[in-house]
């Protein structure tokens, strides 16, 4: 795919982070210190790959807390109108440097769809800070009707699915739409289209809304005792840190700490640190402004992409073009699949400037939605 050429970028984000002891470096000091993890430390023989555990997305390192501080870019607001050029507003210099290696998908949406002429496009979509905005608390994350609107759109002229980090019940409810396939826990909980033959033994093969009938796959449903023993204990050491929150993702555990004076976030991540170090099946990785507690499997939205386009029979088929917006650095390992796999790209949603696998980018949610009814208007005029 030339859909861009010498894109040759390598993620260097937050996992810059080095895999080196705690920033505090000492023994844990906390008084709710975990009881009963070795439980799980030689207990049941978990059949799922794992990776190794010290990836470089770990945090227990003395790059943890600087990881924390750039986890959520300050905003930069950019207007733009296709039509008419480009207008930018408050926009820095950096950021309009780094478009030229991460060009506006709206800006070159002539060259995307002459791309896609003749194509299969699917569509994947994280949801936090791509379809809804990055709000203080979690649970108001909501998206607006119009993006609402836009969504179940698309949904009729393109498979779409949703990818996020929380959990797919509650992702599917902030959605509404029905007609999506779910990915939730970073792509650890899939509800997709039904598959004929299947190489993943532990698919579940339900029925969903209007009773259509789906797959269901939990690669890591072996971890839940363990994450559910370790949501109970983050909630436990930090319900005295004032703006912490824990939130239950089912196969992962979100610590945000947005709402948390920044002179407590080494707090936070002590004592998730702590904790983690009597689990070794679990590790750690950042979002924004959230530290997330994740079995060491070896699945990520990546894979989650992958078993998708399997699961609508498209993965072996050279016509098909995947398009995976998101803005997490989860969403990389995803738009570096499309890439190495050449089935796709990715374009990442930030309003400032990072390393990134994807291809083009969008400023914030409402660049996607623009996007995404461009979209389809230009899929409309060509079914006319
Ligand atoms: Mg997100």
């Amino acid at each position: 795919m030339d859909l861009k050429t010498n894109h040759t970028h390598r993620l260097a984000d937050a996992a810059t982070i080095t895999r080196t002891r705690s920033r505090l470096g000492t023994p844990s000091s906390l008084s709710c210190s975990p009881t009963g993890a070795t439980t799980f430390l030689h207990g049941p023989s978990l059949a799922i790959p794992r990776k190794k555990t010290g990836i470089l997305d770990d945090v227990r390192s003395n790059g943890c807390l600087d990881a924390m501080r750039s986890s959520s870019p300050t905003n930069k607001k950019i207007s733009m109108d296709i039509g008419h050029g480009v207008a930018f507003f408050d926009v820095d210099a950096a950021y309009l440097t780094w478009q030229l290696e991460f060009p506006s998908a709206l800006a070159s949406f002539e060259q995307i769809t002459n791309f896609a002429k003749g194509k299969k496009i699917v569509l994947f979509l994280d949801y936090d800070g791509t379809l809804s905005p990055i709000v203080d608390n979690p649970d108001h994350a909501f998206m607006s009707e119009s993006m609402r609107a836009t969504v179940k759109s698309m949904a009729k002229y393109f498979p779409t699915a949703i990818i996020s980090g929380r959990c797919r019940e509650k992702v599917h409810e902030f959605v509404g739409v029905t007609d999506l396939y779910y990915a939730g826990s970073h792509g650890m909980d899939i509800i997709g289209p039904p598959r004929q033959s299947d190489k993943h033994p532990t698919c579940i093969r339900s029925t969903y809304n209007k009773g259509n009938e789906v797959n269901l796959y939990q690669p890591a449903a072996e971890f839940l005792p363990m994450i559910d023993e370790v949501l109970s204990l983050l909630i436990e050491c930090t319900k005295d840190i004032k703006g912490a929150k824990v939130e239950n993702n089912k196969f992962c555990v979100s610590v945000h700490y947005r709402n948390v004076d920044e002179e407590n976030w080494d707090m936070v991540a002590q004592i998730v640190y702590d904790i983690l170090k009597d689990y070794p099946h679990l590790r750690l990785t950042h979002g924004r402004k959230v530290l997330e507690v994740r079995p060491v499997i070896d699945w990520d939205k990546g894979k989650a992409v992958t078993y998708l386009l399997e699961s609508l029979g498209l993965n072996e088929d050279n016509d098909v073009l995947a398009i995976y917006i998101g803005d997490d650095q989860t969403d990389e390992d995803a738009f570096k699949v499309l890439s190495e796999f050449n089935k796709g790209f990715g374009i990442l949603v930030s309003s400032a400037p990072k390393e990134s696998n994807a291809i083009y980018s969008l400023c914030d949610p409402s660049e996607v939605m623009e996007f995404l009814k461009s979209l389809v208007v230009w899929k409309s005029i060509s079914l006319v």
